[in-house]
């Protein structure tokens, strides 16, 4: 098995691993110093559906990491990329407000779109705005999800996440959509490939790690890109979850403050 000190890139999720909603976790600024001061390439990943890589780039400063947007790699920003390589395509977005940005130079139009991108919009999530999209999609579009995370822990407890929302979409017009976050190996290829053309290397995916606290969009979507699998108990984390996937990672953690003691 590889050794973590032999590891080139790094993916490292954000929510449930390097911090807790606006709480920073033990370790997170120490682990992020050895990156850096180790030379080691690395981008900040995460599925968010509410945030832009921006204002992600400003929490993580405000959190005592300087953070540029380019060191950001989410799943918005994933999909525009994919979307622009596509070139000349009408979307129609369901996404946060602050994510528009992320969509700048995208033909945006609800008048026949080629794709619907669904994100988390929050309480605007409602039987109206759902059939829209349901329509859309019977109408010929095609549906790009953001991710498909079945639920996360905000602040107040476990909340339900977009996942269900695009589950009951493919059930009712009986096309799947195409999966653009964690844990689609899409991810960690656009994600791993980000990362080689900054080093100008053509690093193997079996040198790049993932950090994370979520044993199926981190640990089971990492290692099925062939990326090493590091998981962190802390965040999400539960045991008879991580059970029942039956997903054993090649490395774990207590916290990111037990892997930052591991990187020498
Ligand atoms: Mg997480």
């Amino acid at each position: 098995m590889t050794e973590l000190t032999d590891i080139k890139g790094w993916l490292v999720d954000l929510d449930g691993t390097l911090y807790l909603g606006d709480t920073i976790l033990p370790g997170a600024i120490e682990f992020i110093g050895k990156l850096e001061e180790q030379k080691r390439r690395f981008r900040f990943v995460s599925n968010t559906t509410i945030y832009s890589r921006r204002q992600i780039a400003e929490k993580l400063t405000r959190l005592g990491m300087n953070a540029s947007e380019q060191q950001i790699f989410t799943a918005p920003s994933a999909a525009a990329e994919l979307l622009r390589t596509f070139g000349g395509v009408k979307c129609y977005l369901v996404v946060a407000d602050a994510l528009r940005e992320e969509f700048d130079g995208i033909d945006i139009s609800e008048r026949n779109p080629d794709y619907v991108v669904i994100g988390d919009v929050g309480r605007d999530m409602d039987y109206e705005l759902l059939n829209k999209v349901f329509r859309l999609v019977m109408g010929g579009a095609e549906l790009i999800a953001l991710q498909k995370n079945r639920f996360f822990r905000g602040s107040d407890g476990l909340q339900i996440d977009v996942g269900a929302f695009v589950a009951g979409l493919e059930y009712s017009s009986n096309k799947q959509a195409k999966i653009i976050g964690k844990p689609s190996r899409q991810f960690f290829n656009l994600a791993v490939h980000d990362i080689r053309i900054e080093a100008g290397e053509r690093w193997l995916s079996a040198e790049f790690a993932m950090v994370g606290d979520d044993i199926e969009s981190d640990i089971k979507g990492a290692m099925d890109a062939g990326l090493l699998g590091v998981l962190v108990k802390t965040g999400k984390y539960n045991d008879s979850y991580s059970e029942h996937f039956g997903i054993v990672p090649e490395y774990s953690f207590d916290s990111i403050k037990d892997l930052s003691g591991r990187l020498g």
